[in-house]
């Protein structure tokens, strides 16, 4: 059977642990591979090989930085179709999705080769008398990423493109469903360049994550997974004095208007509801209809619902794939008998045959306390709730315990505009339903979708990298030198 190892110093490592986690297939439903479950040992081993290699790294001048960060998106680029197919193979999502996940990375290597720019600092010509006042910003050392199951190309690229232009080493802990791509881009990078040891990647599962949050050796911890992990992960890592940003789940609304272009609208919750089998943090999982479009818009949506076809990767028709693991399609195809809602559309009968699947399914009229208003669900379950006015739709969003992505449906541009203005929200569309920021803008969510100050890459992600630094200068005369126990001041 496959084996996906550690990645340390650029060299494929088993290390000395026996724990091994099993790889599906979620498309047969059977086990394709197994992954090392990295021990402490392990992970000291990939921290100090990142810890060694960093001041070679950082001493690299910007411009060599940034030239592996175009080598490695050249090489991206140009196996964009292999990187897909493993995607695919192990998250289970069409290959049509897992291109975008890697056209959406991409932007962020991009961004990358940029950095130098965003890392000049300022600079203050006589701040006082013959003397200078200068900032710079420095890397913080060795940084850490941990990702989730649901992009496990772009979301490592969110984090590991920017910690390392800046002048870090780094080193993933990717989720263990489908692990094999952290391998594959740790590859990529060592041919664009990169020293040993300043990409290392440690596979497995809490036991690593615990071992990285512990070791007093790793400055900064990135985090982006479920609210709970996202809130341990952020206290523990606070506590033993890391600077840490966790990203963490999500609820998105999608507000549609009684003037909204009924059909437009019921195509983008289509699509964003059930692309990648609702298995995104951005995925609209409520809709909110306001007034009289309620009928017509669940109407609209039930039959786009009806001409999805689901099936395996390997189905180049196949609109929606599996979902992840056997129990994650099973506690979602539970919620289907749960109270609160009534169900138009079941999709457990929407595909025979082996694997983790589940058709696409709308539930109407569900209320506030449902568990299908109240839970982030994660699968292909669209839920409607029905609500009078916009003031009761934006009441709604804000008074969500999430706060990642919320969309406004309208041909209203005065509506969208106070929308933008009073959403408590992280990341907000105006008739897209996928608000997802490009890279040279930052990623975050509010209250329960991301704990820390930091938003995730673009010029946050920078920030989140770097330290600052102020230095004052002065070239005097020696012969103008005098003791002056006064407090220093400008003018
Ligand atoms: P998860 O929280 O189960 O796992 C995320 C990572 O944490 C994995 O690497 C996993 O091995 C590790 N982990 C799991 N349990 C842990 C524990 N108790 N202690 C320490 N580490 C632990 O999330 P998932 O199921 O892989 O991904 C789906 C979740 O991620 C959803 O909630 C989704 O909304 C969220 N997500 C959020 C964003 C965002 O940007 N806000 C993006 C993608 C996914």
């Amino acid at each position: 059977m496959k084996q996906v190892k550690h990645w340390i110093d650029n060299a494929a490592v088993s290390g000395a642990g026996t724990r091994r986690l099993p790889v599906w297939d979620p498309a047969t439903g059977t086990q394709q591979a197994e992954v090392l479950a990295a021990t402490p040992a392990e992970v000291r081993a990939a921290v100090e090989s990142a810890l060694a290699a960093q001041p070679g790294w950082r001493a690299a001048s910007l411009s060599r930085r940034a030239e592996v960060m175009f080598r490695f998106r050249e090489l991206v680029d140009a196996q964009r179709k292999e990187i897909a197919s493993l995607l695919s193979a192990e998250h289970g999502k069409t290959v049509a999705d897992a291109l975008g996940e890697v056209a959406r990375g991409l932007e962020n290597i991009e961004f990358a080769t940029g950095a130098p720019h965003l890392l000049k600092g300022g600079f203050s010509e006589q701040a006082a008398t013959g003397v200078d006042v200068y900032s710079i910003r420095q890397p913080l050392g060795v940084v850490a990423g941990v990702t989730p199951f649901n992009f496990p190309a772009m979301v490592p690229m969110w984090m590991f493109c920017n910690a390392l232009v800046c002048g870090n080493t780094f080193v993933l802990k990717p989720s263990e469903k489908d692990p094999s791509v952290s391998l594959l881009l740790a590859d990529l990078l060592m041919q664009a360049g990169l020293p040993p040891g300043a990409f290392n990647v440690v596979q497995g599962d809490r036991e690593a994550v615990d071992a990285l949050i512990a070791d007093p050796d790793i400055a900064a911890l990135s985090f982006v997974g479920s609210t709970p992990v996202a809130r341990h992960v952020y206290e523990a890592g606070t506590r033993a004095g890391k600077r840490v940003q966790a990203l963490g789940g999500a609820k998105n609304h999608m507000v549609v208007l009684p003037d909204a272009d009924v059909p437009a609208a019921a195509d983008a919750a289509v699509s964003a509801g059930f692309g990648s089998a609702g298995e995104r943090c951005m995925a609209v999982s409520v809709v909110v209809a306001v007034g009289s479009v309620g009928d017509t818009l669940v109407d609209a949506i039930a039959e786009r619902i009806r001409q999805i076809r689901v099936g395996p990767a390997s189905d180049p028709d196949a609109e929606m794939g599996p979902l992840i693991s056997r129990e994650h399609r099973d506690r979602v195809a539970g919620y289907l008998d749960a109270a609160g809602g009534q169900v138009v559309i079941d999709g457990r009968d929407a595909h025979d045959g082996p694997g983790f699947f589940l058709g696409p399914c709308l539930v109407d009229h569900v209320g506030t306390d449902s568990v299908f208003y109240t839970d982030e669900i994660f699968g292909p379950v669209l839920s409607v709730v029905r609500v009078d006015t916009y003031e009761e739709a934006l009441a709604l969003v804000n008074a969500n315990p999430y706060g990642n992505g919320t969309a406004l449906f309208t041909r209203d541009g005065g509506a969208a505009r106070q929308f933008q203005y009073d959403a408590v929200c992280g990341m907000v569309g105006i008739n897209v339903p996928i608000p997802v920021p490009v890279a040279y803008y930052s990623f975050g969510g509010w209250k329960s979708s991301l704990f820390g100050d930091l938003h995730m890459y673009g010029p946050e992600g920078i920030a989140f990298y770097t330290r600052a630094k102020v230095v004052t200068s002065r070239w005097p005369d020696p012969a103008t030198s005098a003791v002056d126990l006064g407090f220093p001041k400008v003018r």
